[in-house]
């Protein structure tokens, strides 16, 4: 890594670090089930005089350090779930239960935030509190949301929070981070099509639910186009249409589901509306009725400038001006740090996981991309993370 120097605790305790990492990777827990995970999350800070909060938004945990003097609250957050993903790696450190998976690089997420509360807990020469968070559920069920539903930020007043994901594809130790949205806003939606089934050879004697899915299924499309301004982007995907069991029979009844991503709550709002409008007017003018269930899923992540400014500069400080990028797109991807962000101001930064280089002998034929079975968080970011982390509290609570 050329330039950049990593305090001497942190460079020390990469080894330890490591097995933890690897520990985490082979048992993996799939949301609001990391137990095992929290308990060796819980048995660490304990062990590093870091007070614990456990059952914080079902699994979620909070460990908090003092600093030694009274000062700001900032809160860290790594994420400790995997995926229902079967490992297509076969090293030593593969996950133990079949389908599933530290494909996300949590496992990590959750080693860099331990590194840098055991490198915080040891000094405490500053003014604050560092609130390490440790929340079960990103990958589903919002467990971000849980947490604060549950009072983490009334239990632990945070005045800003933070949080890294990996980012295969990124050089190892580059930086990357968004001044505005980051992470798209996710939704779905089913829209249940009700006919009147008959033969296939006599469609006047019913009312087709099939032909009427299509004409929805079009008509979609052209809200992308027709009710937000050109400039806010969004995604509307068909990905299931569900009809029928027989080449013969016109059946009752069709479904139509998918997904839409926006950056922008108003234009989710305008779409939402518009879907019922095609829908149901589509349906009604073929003698068909048209249910739609629209369900909104995690919010859009939206760095707040002045934070993500702030982190920005602290990674700078850390790798080096030429390995942060500031200010790159968004992700059409989602991320459950978006609740927090909604609460606190912050900034989600990403960290480079490299081509999969790294990666031990026997690992998957795949691409070492995310939700991919043969990906593997890389382990030299483990340091690398732990060391912003740190900077990233001292710098905010001396501020
Ligand atoms: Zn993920
Ligand atoms: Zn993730």
């Amino acid at each position: 890594m050329g330039a950049m120097r990593l305090p001497d605790d942190i460079a020390n305790a990469f080894s330890p670090l490591r097995a933890v990492r690897r520990d985490i990777h082979a048992h993996p827990e799939l949301a609001f089930a990391e137990h095992r995970t929290g308990d060796l999350v819980a048995d660490l800070l304990a062990q590093w005089d870091v007070e614990v909060h456990r059952g914080i938004g079902g699994t979620g945990l909070v460990g908090v350090v003092r600093g030694n003097r009274p000062g700001r609250v900032i809160g860290l957050r790594a994420d400790m779930d995997a995926l229902p993903i079967h490992e297509a790696n076969q090293f030593p450190h593969r996950s133990v239960f079949p389908g599933r998976m530290h494909a996300c690089g949590h496992d990590g997420h959750t080693a860099m935030l331990l590194g840098a509360a055991q490198s915080l807990s040891r000094n405490r020469n500053f003014a604050g509190t560092v609130v390490a968070i440790f929340q079960p559920a990103e990958e589903a069920g919002g467990g971000a949301k849980r947490m604060i539903d549950d009072g983490l930020f009334t239990r632990f007043p945070c005045d800003a929070v933070f949080a890294i994901h990996n980012w295969p594809g990124l050089p190892v130790g580059t930086f990357a981070i968004a001044d505005g949205p980051a992470m798209a806003s996710t939704s779905e939606f089913e829209i249940r099509i009700e006919g009147r089934g008959a033969h296939g050879a006599m469609p006047e004697l019913g009312v087709d639910p099939v032909f009427v899915a299509i004409q929805i299924a079009q008509g979609l499309q052209g809200l992308i186009t027709r009710v937000k301004r050109p400039i806010d982007p969004a995604v509307l995907s068909i990905t299931m249409i569900h009809a029928g069991d027989a080449t013969n029979v016109i059946p009752d009844v069709a479904t139509i589901c998918g997904t839409l991503r926006t950056f922008d709550e108003g234009v989710s709002d305008r779409i939402e509306a518009g879907m019922h409008r095609i829908a149901e007017a589509t349906a009604q003018a073929h003698e068909a009725r048209a249910r739609v269930r629209f369900d909104r899923n995690y919010p859009a992540t939206v760095n707040h400038p002045n934070e993500a400014r702030f982190a920005a500069r602290v990674a700078e400080e850390l790798v080096g001006t030429n390995r942060v990028l500031f200010g790159v797109e968004p992700s059409m991807g989602a991320e459950d740090f978006a609740f927090l962000l909604r609460e606190r101001p912050g900034a989600y930064i990403l960290l480079g996981n490299g081509d999969g280089d790294h990666r031990a002998p026997e690992h998957g034929i795949g691409p070492c991309t995310l939700h991919n079975a043969s990906y593997d968080f890389n382990d030299d970011l483990l340091p690398i993370g732990a060391a912003y982390w740190v900077r990233l509290a001292e710098a905010f609570l001396a501020a």
